[in-house]
This record gives C-alpha cells, structure tokens and sequence, in this order.
C-alpha cells in the first residue's frame, strides 16, 4: 500500500466541487486515511511549494494556494501516487485526458483544482506538511 497527498485547491473549494472530487476519489477505489480544511496562510504555500522557488509562476501560485479554504486528504491504495496522478490528469487542463479531474474542471493551469504528490519522497514531505502522526485513521 502506497500513501499520497491530495489538495482539492482553493479554486475546487470556491466551485463546490469537494463533493464531485471527492466522489471520484472513492468510486477510484482510494481509502482515504485522513483528512482536513485549511485556509493556507502565504508562507505556508511558499514552504508547500519550495521546490518551486525558482519557477515564474511561484509567486502567482503561492497567492492562488493562500487565496482561500482549501482540503487535504491522505489518500491510499496500490499505486496510490501515480494513480491519483492519472485520475487528476496532466498539469495544462488543454492537454489532460478525457475523463480526468482537470480536463473536466479546471479553467487554467494554474487553477487547475487538485493537487497530487509526484514521487514517494515528495508525497513523504507532502503528507508530513500537512498532517501529524495522530491525524490518520485505519
Ligand atoms: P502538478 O504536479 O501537475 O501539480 O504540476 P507542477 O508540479 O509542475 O506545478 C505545480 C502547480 O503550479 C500546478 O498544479 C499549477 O497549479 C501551477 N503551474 C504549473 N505550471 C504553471 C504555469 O506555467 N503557470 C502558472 N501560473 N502556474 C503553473
């Protein structure tokens, strides 16, 4: 069993689309270990994010990820990593498949809906950012 980080972003949040993400979630056959809303603060992102430092596009993304609630989830499953990442879809909305999270909803490539940990180092810091030892269930 592999563990990943899922973000439904601040844009998902603002939409209603919790519900919608989190119903393909479950019918994807994910358990999901834990779970919590947070309004990340500007800081907050930019840690999130660090990897990211250097990139054009960090400072606009780090104001969308504070811009507003947002839900973290703890997502398991075989795979979990690489199977979250098919079910969101790539990146660039324009370029995700059909069927996915992103190509249905989102609007941008930034305001892309979800987020989802890329490797199991990644999804290590990830989940640890944002959840304790004593937040996880099953
Ligand atoms: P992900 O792993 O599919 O989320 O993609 P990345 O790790 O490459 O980028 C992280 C997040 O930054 C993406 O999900 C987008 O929200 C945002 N992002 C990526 N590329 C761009 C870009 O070219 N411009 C802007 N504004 N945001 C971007």
């Amino acid at each position: 069993m592999e563990r990943t980080l899922a973000i439904i972003k601040p844009d998902g949040v603002a939409r209603g689309l919790i519900g919608e993400v989190i119903k393909r979630i479950e019918e994807g056959g994910f358990k999901i270990v834990a779970a919590k809303m947070l309004h990340l603060t500007r800081a907050q992102a930019q840690g999130f994010y660090a990897v990211h430092r250097e990139r054009p596009f960090f400072n606009d993304l780090t104001a969308f990820m504070s811009s507003g609630p947002a839900v973290a989830l703890v997502l398991e499953a075989e795979n979990a990593i690489a199977r979250w990442r098919e079910l969101m879809g790539a990146t660039d909305f324009r370029k995700a498949a059909e069927g996915t999270i992103r190509r249905a909803f989102a609007t941008d490539i930034e305001k892309n809906v979800v987020h989802g940990s890329d490797a199991p180092e990644t999804a290590a810091f990830e989940i640890s950012y944002f959840f304790n030892r004593f937040e996880f269930v099953g």
